[in-house]
């Protein structure tokens, strides 16, 4: 299968989805992709689609949490 943006490689892969909704950022790891191997581009199932909002429409319990820290660029200094 070939990318429809850059007509590069297309590999099956299990990737990290992220998302910002409702001012929180979500992770939902092992979402099933193809994953161009040139430019990156993520292309997702439809049913792997369906089990996403099924996450984000039934406020689903994550199965963990984790603390991201955040850094401010415009207080670093050179
Ligand atoms: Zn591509």
């Amino acid at each position: 299968m070939r990318c429809d943006l850059c007509g590069g490689r297309v590999e099956k892969k299990l990737i990290s989805y992220t998302l910002f909704y409702e001012g929180h950022w979500i992770i939902v790891e092992n979402v099933p992709a193809k994953v161009c191997q040139q430019c990156g581009e993520k292309l997702f199932d439809p049913e792997a689609v369906e089990r996403l909002q099924k996450i984000i429409w039934d406020k689903q319990t994550p199965q963990k949490k984790i603390k991201i820290p955040i850094f401010d660029l415009s207080s670093v200094h050179l």
